[in-house]
């Protein structure tokens, strides 16, 4: 099963709950553009390299699309576009003003050097600059892309549109960044694990909590779970990974990792495979990296009894529904990982308004979104009888369609 048709399982699910005729349906999933380009860039070398970048605009219909940019060797147009479907249902969610967008590219951003990596993003840029803007598509950080690549990106937009801060989020502070965005994915996801312990009557403090995945993300999430007393207990990234009974010390293990480019070999920790850290004695499991790392084979030896989607898509249909036999109660990422957009929207309106926030204020509104999505969806989930994936999927696709037929076609 590819990425998208896991995305339209969730969708026709929620969508049956909904009642949704066949053509709403088609309506809601029909991606408004897709766009496919061409980036040949010289190598520092002198050599032609070239790559195909994408852009998939999904949803308009509750405000500007919004969302990341993805550098990775394996993206492809199929899973832009799924990815793209989820950021419509996730602005939804936590009620942001935004429709949903994707792009990427197929790159190893780490096969280039930084020269490089300027230029891919700059003849991107030069190729979708007329589809994006401040109203229009926002893009943002996603996998492989960072603060830096933001930079080029709104430089290179402004060559033609001129000064326009607004048009991409996750920029550099010094270039019209927002406190807290860096954080923020991270935050909002321990923010919701703290809510979905509160609301099952399992204590946060103590919990034993394994993180796939070190980047952005996933140390952000380990440092704040920490911070508000879970025991980190296992942590992974591409390489590895590492354990400790009594809990690992997150910001000492970020040291060793910026330090040796990789968790492993952390003194004093066991080392672990990627594989074992999703089925580890942990009570809460949080897959932090790719999308499809929960599949059926490995659904039925979660030890975990809560699983907190910080990536995006990383279960398969099968394996969610292993889980929800099972009783394992799965956060979906569409809700889980909102944060991260939450404060793209946070540094969109103080570029709008020319007005800057800080991190108290960012944290307050973050804490605020967050939690009030997290109820509404657990009052759904609850009242209907449903899994928190079909109930965030309902509240999203519900307000989406909502707003379509509203504004009439
Ligand atoms: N790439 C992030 C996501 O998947 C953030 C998107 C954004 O800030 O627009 O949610």
């Amino acid at each position: 099963m590819n990425s998208i048709d896991a995305a339209r399982q969730y969708f026709e699910t929620a969508a049956d709950q909904l009642g949704l005729s066949r053509a709403v349906r088609t309506l809601l999933l029909t991606p408004q553009r897709e766009v496919k380009v061409q980036i040949a860039i010289p190598r520092d070398n002198g050599e032609i390299a070239t790559f195909v970048g994408y852009r998939v605009q999904h949803d308009r219909s509750r405000g500007p699309m919004k969302g990341g940019l993805r550098y990775h060797p394996e993206v492809d147009g199929d899973e832009v576009t799924t990815l793209a479907q989820l950021m419509t249902w996730k602005t939804a969610v936590v009620d942001l003003p935004y429709g949903g967008a994707k792009g990427g590219i197929g790159v190893d951003p780490k096969s280039l050097s930084p020269a490089e990596l300027e230029r891919v993003t700059r003849c991107f840029i030069d190729q979708i600059h007329e589809m994006i803007g401040p109203n229009l598509d926002i893009p943002a950080p996603d996998m492989g892309t960072n603060a830096q690549v933001m930079a080029w990106a709104v430089n290179q937009y402004e060559k033609y549109h001129g000064f326009s801060p607004a048009v991409i989020t996750g920029k550099p502070l010094e270039l019209h960044g927002s406190a807290g965005r860096e954080e923020a994915t991270g935050r909002g996801v321990a923010i919701i694990t703290r809510a979905t312990c509160d609301a099952l009557g399992r204590s946060l403090s103590g919990a034993r909590v394994g993180v796939q995945g070190f980047g952005n993300v996933g140390l952000h999430t380990a440092l704040f779970l920490a911070e508000m007393g879970a025991r980190v207990t296992a942590v992974s990234d591409v390489t590895g990974g590492v354990w400790h009974p009594a809990g690992l010390d997150v910001a000492e293990l970020s040291q060793w990792a910026r330090q040796s480019g990789s968790v492993v070999g952390f003194a004093g920790a066991s080392p672990l495979t990627n594989q074992e850290l999703l089925t580890s004695d942990v009570d809460v499991l949080i897959p932090a990296a790719l999308g499809g790392v929960l599949t059926p084979a490995i659904a039925g030896d979660v030890r975990a009894g809560i699983v907190i989607e910080a990536a995006n898509a990383p279960t398969l249909p099968e394996a969610d529904e292993v889980l929800h036999q099972r009783g394992v109660v799965v956060v979906p990422d569409i809700l889980a990982n909102a944060g991260g957009v939450t404060v793209s929207y946070f540094e969109w309106v103080q570029n709008l308004q020319q007005f800057r926030w800080d991190l108290t204020r960012i944290r307050a509104e973050l804490e605020r979104i967050m939690t009030r999505a997290f109820d509404e969806v657990w009052a759904l989930a609850q009242s209907k009888q449903v899994s928190l994936r079909t109930a965030a999927y309902m509240i999203g696709i519900g307000r989406v369609a909502k707003a379509t037929q509203l504004a009439g076609y």
